[in-house]
């Protein structure tokens, strides 16, 4: 069966030739082609390919088009950070590669979507997804025998292991590296050695078990260099480094820290060169240099300055202060050490504002994520909840200091942000198929609403909705087909309501709806706009494409118990239904 809708892969100006003339399916199979290019280098453009291509599946009732246009939003959001968008549009991708049963393109959606959540700090979802994605892969390697396949295995047992290092497991993660070692050693992957090495490396130093530390440094320090990758081989050597600092032989230190830095100067690679000229003005601080130590320092705070890198500039200025102190220059010493602080007031409130981000998207992710479901809860709990979590998080920050790069920090702010995790997971309510709240958290959050309506006097709209002869679709196409329309309902739904409207499964093919702070008349208006954006699109599947609509029963709440309003929700829907289906009514 050919469902991908990749075919060949062509170059940048052919795929804009072919573009000329094509029509269809094909031209849509192009358009995925070129933002999948073009994304790379411009987020924005490759978007707006990506959009082109999915209208034109759509109308071309092309799934696999479809699929691949949504991976391609999915990556123009991930780029661009937007990682609670790039979640959805890589589940909506998903969800059409596991209809047309394209397990590459799955494992594709699982790495990203793993991708996401580890941006985020979502290390147990991250792994989740990660490890769907290695047993696709694994599986399409035994099946095809592929090395491409098999690669893919290597890196995704690497992130895998990145993954397992964060959260503090460092024997899983030394597990895993060195399986991703094995297959590359195996497969000749000679790009990925040295790199796979370096992070061994890094466990084992963190482990302090220097020896086998500086082992791999130095195998990864000869293939970098035999391969000529000036990065890694910048890298090693200044990790070779920080293992002789650990083990107090300083001078050697200093030696490769020289050799990591000219190595760095001479490709002209800013991140490395500041990397490596910080190390030594620490080092010559704490061998009493000072003079020398100076010197780096100078150099290091405009190069920090330049790249804009706060944390590195703030630990250059602390350095800086050390150093005037031990020269007796107290005024410069003052002086640097105010800066010092000033920046890391900067610093500090501009990381609580990142964490509170994060814990932002966390729960956002945790909304979109069709897999764990949707999420829709009062918004005052949410934000105590996130209040709570970030207090906790603030507190962390102020005994960080220098120690950014502190394990023990880290291994407790994921603490934090693994505790608010799962506050968040035990707070889901949520219905398994589509991914919307359930019956139960929509009682809840009706009933929340109903108590911020009799305090500002503002209504509410509830709004009924039940797919029409939904019980033909199961006999002529069976209960698959079925739940594939109940999952493409509820997708359709909640694209067409506001974001702070809510949507739940209310039971088998019936949904209500809470808009809040709208009339009777507003909700009527909404209800009559989804109707028609599903009436007016066929749901597909297995290349069929079926008719579906749904009745809407509306009525206002706020002003009648709340039992009362979903009642004449629920009759309106009945007299729609009586009225000949397909159409909305109001109590
Ligand atoms: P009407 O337009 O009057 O609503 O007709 P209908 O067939 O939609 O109504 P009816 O209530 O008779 O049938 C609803 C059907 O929905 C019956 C049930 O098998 C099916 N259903 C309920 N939940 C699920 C589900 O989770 N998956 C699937 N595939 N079918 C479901
Ligand atoms: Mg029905
Ligand atoms: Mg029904």
């Amino acid at each position: 069966m050919k469902t991908s809708g990749k075919p060949e892969r062509h170059s940048l100006l052919q795929v804009r030739k072919l573009l000329e003339t094509a029509t269809g399916r094909h031209r849509a199979d192009l358009l995925n082609e070129l933002a999948a290019i073009v994304v790379q280098e411009d987020r924005r453009e490759g978007g707006a390919i990506s959009s082109q291509a999915l209208d034109l599946s759509e109308t071309q009732g092309y799934r696999a088009g479809r699929a691949c246009a949504l991976f391609g939003l999915g990556e123009a959001a991930r780029l661009a950070g937007e990682y609670h968008v790039a979640l959805e549009q890589y589940v909506q991708a998903l969800s059409d590669f596991k209809v047309l049963g394209d397990s590459m393109q799955m494992g594709r959606c699982y790495r990203r979507l793993g991708d996401v959540q580890f941006y985020v700090n979502n290390l147990n979802l991250s792994l989740k997804h990660y490890l769907n994605a290695l047993r696709i892969f694994e599986e399409l390697s035994k099946k095809e025998n592929s090395p491409e396949a098999k690669i893919n295995c290597g890196h995704l047992m690497a992130t895998i292991g990145n993954v397992l290092r964060d959260s503090g497991d460092l024997e899983g993660s030394l597990d895993y590296y060195r399986r991703c070692h094995s297959i590359y050693i195996r497969e000749s992957f000679q790009a990925g050695i040295p790199g796979i090495l370096h992070n061994t490396g890094n466990i084992l130093q963190l482990q302090g078990n220097y020896g086998e530390a500086l082992g791999m440094y130095m195998q990864s320090l000869e293939k970098a260099e035999s391969a000529g990758d000036v990065y890694l081989t910048s890298m090693a050597l200044s990790s070779i480094g920080s293992v002789y600092m650990d083990t107090e032989e300083p001078d050697t230190a200093a030696d490769y820290f020289i050799r990591s830095l000219a190595v760095a100067e001479k490709s002209n690679r800013k991140r490395g060169i500041l990397s490596a000229t910080l190390k030594l003005v620490h080092l010559n601080r704490m061998q009493g240099n000072l003079k020398q130590a100076l010197a780096y320092s100078k150099s290091a705070e405009k190069l920090a300055k330049e790249l804009e890198n706060r944390r590195d500039h703030a630990d250059v200025l602390m350095e800086k202060a050390l150093i005037y102190r031990g020269l007796r220059k107290y005024k410069q010493a003052f002086e640097t050490s105010l800066a010092y602080q000033l920046l890391r007031e900067e610093f500090l409130s501009e990381k609580r504002i990142r964490e509170l981000d994060i814990l932002r998207v966390r729960y956002e992710t945790e909304a979109k994520e069709l897999e764990i479901g949707q999420l829709r809860r009062d918004r005052t709990v949410q934000r105590r909840m996130i209040e709570g979590a970030v207090t906790g998080l603030v507190f962390a920050g102020i005994s960080l200091v220098l120690a950014f790069r502190n394990v023990r920090f880290r291994k407790r702010a994921n603490r934090e942000l693994a505790d608010a995790y799962s506050r968040v997971e035990k707070l889901s309510q949520l219905d398994t198929l589509t991914g919307l709240a359930n019956r139960r958290a929509m009682m809840e959050t009706i009933n929340s609403e109903q108590t911020r309506s009799s305090r500002t006097g503002k209504s509410f709209g509830l709004i009924m909705a039940d797919i029409d002869k939904f019980k033909q679709v199961n006999d002529r196409y069976g209960h698959a087909c079925g739940d594939e329309v109940l999952v493409e309902v509820s997708r359709r739904l909640q694209s067409a309501f506001r974001k702070q409207d809510i949507t739940s499964r209310w039971g088998g093919e019936e949904f209500l709806i809470l808009l809040p702070e709208t009339s009777l008349r507003g909700a009527v208006k909404v209800a009559e706009k989804t109707r028609a954006l599903i009436a007016d699109t066929p749901v597909l599947w297995n290349d069929k494409s079926l008719n579906i609509t749904l009745t809407f029963g509306v009525s206002e709440g706020g002003a009648i118990p709340v039992d009362d309003a979903i009642q004449f929700a629920d009759k309106a829907l009945y007299k729609g239904k009586r009225n000949g289906r397909n159409r909305v009514e109001s109590h």
